[in-house]
């Protein structure tokens, strides 16, 4: 009787709860079962770590699709700066284009507006100062002309004065 009763005893695996009939069995079963093996914390589990390794790796490509996304984003953040800049140089451009409309020729200082660009031009030293010298090398121009010209034709304006003399000599005779 004792054989059968000790045959049926039903034994549980304390890790997993896995019956047995035998000590033996479950002696084997908690020395090489592995997941009870896992439940002793003996050894890890494959799948866990299997699992862990997938979402390692999912995690990996998150994250490098949240740098790509964050790349992009970036691109676009720069772009729009870009863009921004392109804006505002092309604005200032604009404005700088729209000043020079107004700007004073001879001292080039800029107006923004056609009204104190015609109140500067009739006071700007820098045109009359222009003016001054540009009449200065026309005179300067006609003196060297004229002073060049009195030189080589020294003796056609005797000649000349000569002939003006015998008209007004052979006038005076026609008169007297
Ligand atoms: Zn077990
Ligand atoms: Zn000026």
């Amino acid at each position: 009787m004792e054989t059968i009763d000790e045959c049926v005893k039903i034994l549980y695996c304390e890790y997993c709860k896995k019956k047995f009939n035998t000590k033996s069995s479950l002696f084997k079963h908690q020395r090489v079962a592995k997941y009870c093996l896992v439940s002793q914390g003996k050894i890890e589990d494959t799948r866990v770590k299997i699992k862990a390794k997938k979402d390692e790796k999912e995690e990996k490509e998150k994250m490098e699709k949240e740098k790509i996304i964050r790349e992009k984003e970036n691109e676009k953040n720069r772009n729009i700066i870009r863009k921004e800049k392109e804006k505002e140089e092309k604005r200032e451009e604009k404005e700088k284009k729209r000043e020079s409309r107004y700007r004073c020729e001879y001292c080039n200082v800029k107006f923004t507006t056609r009204i104190n660009y015609c109140g500067h031009i009739d006071i700007c030293l820098e045109k009359y100062k222009n003016i001054i010298l540009d009449k200065e090398k026309i005179i300067n121009d006609l003196e060297t002309k004229f002073s060049y010209g009195a030189d080589n034709k020294n003796q056609d304006s005797d000649q000349g004065s000569t002939q003006l003399l015998n008209h007004e000599i052979t006038t005076k005779n026609l008169l007297f």
